[in-house]
């Protein structure tokens, strides 16, 4: 079988709430909790096509404040094996309404931090999340 790549970028974005808690960005796709991300389009930098997947899939501004890592998965498509890149950027929530977009999204939430960890299920978002929360006891926000 013929394997492709595929890259992608996503956020993990936090923001306080009105009393202070701090509070992680899911995107629900069918019975799946996650971050948003998606596609990298050709020659565009990784943080823009990070926030440009935010904003389109949550309907959320926000603004990059530290690179996360990568990850990688492999799944099947068709008659493709896919290995699969995912760039992550941890980031700070900056306005906007919740929109979540119709056709890819079924819901989006902003969740208090220690719910998290067990609403995601893709072991590769544990790891990210894991780094996000090391980055935000760093920036003094946990
Ligand atoms: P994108 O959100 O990057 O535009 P997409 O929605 O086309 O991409 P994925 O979210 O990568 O695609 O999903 C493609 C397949 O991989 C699906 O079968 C999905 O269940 C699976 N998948 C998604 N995320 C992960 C992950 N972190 N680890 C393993 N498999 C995953």
């Amino acid at each position: 079988m013929e394997t492709k790549w595929e890259f992608s970028a996503g956020g993990v974005v936090y923001r306080r709430n009105e009393e202070g808690k701090l509070e992680i960005l899911l995107i629900r796709v069918k019975n799946r909790w996650s971050f948003p991300k998606g596609n990298i389009e050709r020659g565009e930098p990784k943080d823009k096509a990070a926030l440009r997947e935010v904003k389109e899939e949550t309907g959320v501004d926000a603004e990059v404040v530290e690179y996360l890592g990568e990850v990688d998965y492999w799944y099947s498509m068709e008659l493709y094996r896919i290995h699969k890149f995912v760039y992550y950027y941890l980031m700070k929530y900056a306005g906007g309404e919740i929109t979540p977009q119709k056709e890819e999204i079924d819901e989006a939430r902003f969740f208090p931090v220690e719910e998290v960890e067990n609403l995601l299920t893709y072991p590769t978002d544990k790891k990210i999340f894991e780094r996000a929360l090391n980055a935000l006891k760093k920036l003094g926000e946990l």
